[in-house]
């Protein structure tokens, strides 16, 4: 099975003058969560539309998971959007007049017989099965919200496909709803999600953004990722230091607003256990954030004793410092400066292989 799942070559769609998408390359792959960012306007809308089957481009391909969709007639293009994507709107599109069960059965599959048991279920699975009976205009915006996520499901699609998913929504039933396309990524899905809100797109694996109709890719570099997890190293080996329990909440990674990705990627990279309320260090990564405190303070020693920096210039050196120096060096400084065993703020200095253990007389 191929990696990609939806592959977009040179894809633009024009209304008249206006360029709403213009030379987009893209490959989702599958499993993966991407957020597509940009601001209003810039062209996600027009992009899901293309995704979805809901529209065609004016120039270039898509090819969805082998086939061609400029090659399909209209009716077997609606046929292979219901059985393969599934499509969550922020103004929730249900239908007025028909039930919370009854708006998913409509979207089950062309062939099967609507199966009443199966969207309940669907329903159950996002949390209103207490609705199924009502109407959307007796519903609150975030159980709407979650009709359509169960209605995006009912076939099983390949693809999700969520524009602004969360805009008409307070803040509780945001979570909520962010709550469930977490867990369906976790469960294997391929999420495509278009937001204009960074602490949505900071849950995603992987962030493009459109600007004008073009796109550019934010993945972020590895080496950033690294130094995320050397922060978070650092700030749970503090934590322990200080006797306290490192907790997930507590952890502040960065530029990031919201940490689980990075502690799951940590967890991923072996670095630490599966994250709960609380972090706990593989021996692995134990190892690794002795070595980065070890650098970081001694780096700071050597900036204040020898190099008579200021407080505060000594903490940004020395944390830029912790990447520089490299283990080799590590022992050479630590032996110039007679093996300290505390940093200029009284932190302990973990020990190296250099440093002799103190002889207890
Ligand atoms: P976004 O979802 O990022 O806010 P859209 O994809 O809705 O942006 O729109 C991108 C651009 O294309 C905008 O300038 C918009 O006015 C234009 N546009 C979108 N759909 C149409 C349409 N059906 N007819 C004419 N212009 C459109
Ligand atoms: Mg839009």
């Amino acid at each position: 099975m191929a990696r990609t799942l939806v592959r977009l070559e040179g894809v633009s769609r024009h209304f008249g003058d206006v360029k709403a998408l213009d030379q987009v390359d893209l490959d989702i792959r599958r499993g993966e969560w991407l957020a597509v960012m940009g601001p209003s306007g810039s062209g996600k809308s027009t992009l899901v539309n293309l995704l979805g089957g809901l529209d065609r481009p004016t120039s270039g391909r898509i090819a969805f998971d082998g086939v061609m969709l400029a090659d399909l007639s209209e009716s077997e293009r609606v046929r292979f959007r219901r059985e393969n994507i599934g499509i969550i709107f922020q103004q929730f599109h249900l239908f007025p007049h028909l039930s919370a069960v009854e708006n998913v059965m409509v979207a089950q599959h062309y062939h099967s017989l609507a199966d009443e048991k199966e969207a309940l279920a669907a329903l159950e699975g996002v949390g209103v099965l207490d609705r199924a009976h009502h109407l959307p205009s007796q519903l609150s915006g975030g159980e709407q919200q979650r009709v359509c996520v169960a209605r995006a499901l009912i076939n099983q699609p390949k693809l999700i496909l969520a524009d602004e998913p969360t805009g008409n929504l307070d803040a509780e039933n945001e979570d909520r709803v962010l709550r469930l396309l977490r867990d369906l990524h976790a469960a294997g899905h391929t999420l495509v999600i278009v937001t204009h809100a960074p602490r949505i797109g900071n849950l995603a694996d992987r962030r493009v953004e459109l600007q004008h109709g073009r796109l550019a890719d934010l993945t972020v570099p590895s080496e950033e990722i690294e130094r995320r997890y050397d922060e978070v190293l650092v700030q749970m080996w503090s934590l322990a230091e200080d006797g306290r329990v490192p907790e997930a909440q507590r952890v502040k990674v960065p530029d990031v607003v919201d940490n689980r990705r990075t502690l799951l990627g940590m967890a991923e990279s072996g670095l630490i256990f599966q994250p709960g309320e609380t972090l706990e260090f593989t021996p692995r990564g134990r190892s690794r954030a002795r070595d980065l405190v070890r650098r970081r303070r001694l780096a700071e020693v050597l900036f204040s004793s020898a190099m008579h920096l200021s407080d505060p210039e000594v903490e940004v050196a020395a944390c830029r410092m912790e990447h520089i120096i490299d283990p080799e060096v590590t022992n050479s400084i630590c032996s110039f400066l007679g093996h300290p065993r505390q940093c200029p703020h009284g932190r302990p200095i973990p020990a190296g292989d250099c440093c002799e253990l103190p002889i207890i007389s």
